[in-house]
């Protein structure tokens, strides 16, 4: 299938580009010293990733580890009240941590195991990605360093309490703000000193190359799988499938099984408190081109070309950018990228828990608002939604915030 001059039979092959462009965006936008750290990652990976040893480990750590498959969900009382759509869901809040995280963080892992990698560092805001990778650390008994802003720490004290548990070290980062900005200066610093011995692992498909088209890679089992289950599940493909994107992971991961189909595939953008900058996070509907933390994607500035302070309800999506292959499919046409505010956000967080049975995390939450909004416009056919997470997480802030409805 053919879209402008992509020819997405053979996309997986030509993009990104052996330097990490898909189309204009990408690349490595880093001090060299990084380079040579970040070109040791691609070489290693180019190598392992082909290894039957290393695919076969990594299968059979998907399934007896992490749960995978993960099921889809036909979410009968959902499509029922709203019509003739029937609405489904990849349910991603079965894998192991409760969210799609994990699928990329026991590959960054493992791929640590095989370059012989005694370490892995990342960085942390609401921690997440934190929790995430010291499961994976733990798991292959690598030692785990975790920058976190101390502003952070203390709003997360849950996460920290589990990176704990789990034996990372959680390390506070006290200056400037004392949150996520710090904690990507701290921990790259870090890595730079003591690459030999590590491994920086990226929390979603952002970053500089070879990280955004390995998260992807590593996150496509979720689409691969997810295309396999709905054929079996209706004989039929989806006519469209949703994600919420932040920096992107969980979106590229189901989208991935269907690029070259003949389906609808729509990216939902978090709008928080409305269109103003600073009320929203909604880089690729709002943003434009421009380059930050290594890489070149589209964004949301300030009036010098900062990245903007941002907002979003939803933790896991309150980011500047997102990954350089969804800015690359946003001006393709090929994805549809769009927006649903907080109050959307939180109706189809309650009326998903009630109909179905199912608590989603608040960033998933953006996927079912706008497959609500899809289904009443679709009047018929059917949808696929990636719900990323589940939403325990989330249950104490929004219990506080808006009580029961
Ligand atoms: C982190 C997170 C996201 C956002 O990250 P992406 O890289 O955009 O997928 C979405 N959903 C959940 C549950 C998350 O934890």
């Amino acid at each position: 299938m053919k879209y402008g001059n992509v020819d997405f039979d053979t996309y997986f092959k030509n993009y990104p580009d052996k330097d990490g462009y898909f189309g204009k965006y990408g690349g490595a936008y880093i001090p060299d010293e990084l380079k040579a750290a970040m070109n040791e990652i691609t070489d290693a990976y180019f190598t392992i990733c082909k290894s039957s040893k290393f695919i076969n480990e990594l299968h059979r750590i998907r399934k007896e580890f992490q749960g995978r498959p993960t099921p889809i969900s036909y979410l009968e009382h959902l499509s029922k009240k709203i019509g003739q759509v029937q609405i489904y869901a990849k349910r991603e809040d079965l894998n192991h941590t409760g969210a799609h995280k994990l699928n990329h963080c026991m590959g960054e892992a493992l791929l640590a195991k095989y370059m012989g990698k005694k370490k892995v560092i990342a960085e942390t805001g609401a921690g997440q990605h934190g929790v995430a990778l010291a499961t994976a650390a733990a798991y292959f008994g690598l030692e785990c360093d975790i920058y976190m802003g101390a502003v952070d720490i203390k709003k997360q004290a849950p996460n920290v309490a589990r990176m704990k548990i789990l034996g990372a070290n959680v390390i506070e980062v006290t200056n400037g703000l004392a949150t996520l900005k710090e904690a990507v200066d701290a921990a790259f610093t870090a890595y730079m000193k003591d690459y030999k011995n590590c491994i920086y692992c990226i929390g979603s498909v952002v970053g500089p190359h070879p990280f955004p088209m390995m998260v992807r890679d590593f996150q496509s089992i979720v689409g691969i799988e997810a295309r396999e289950q709905f054929i079996e599940m209706t004989s039929e493909l989806p006519d469209a499938i949703i994600a919420c994107v932040g920096g992107g992971s969980n979106a590229i991961g189901l989208f991935a099984g269907f690029l070259n189909e003949p389906v609808e595939i729509y990216g939902v953008e978090p709008l928080g408190k409305g269109t103003t900058l600073g009320e929203h996070a909604a880089n690729l509907t709002y943003g434009s081109e421009g380059i930050m933390h290594g890489f070149n994607s589209i964004m949301l500035k300030d009036e010098n070309g900062n990245p903007a302070p941002v907002y979003s309800i939803a933790s896991g999506l309150d980011y500047p950018s997102s990954g350089p292959e969804h800015a690359f499919l946003h001006d393709l046409g090929r994805v549809k990228y769009d927006v649903v505010n907080d109050e959307e956000t939180i109706d189809a967080f309650f009326t998903l828990s009630k109909l179905e049975g199912i608590i989603p995390a608040i960033e998933s939450a953006h996927a079912v608002a706008y497959a609500i909004k899809l289904a009443k416009k679709m009047k018929k056919g059917s949808i696929l939604i990636n719900l990323s997470g589940r939403g325990d997480k989330d249950i104490d802030y929004i219990i506080e915030r808006y009580g029961i409805r």
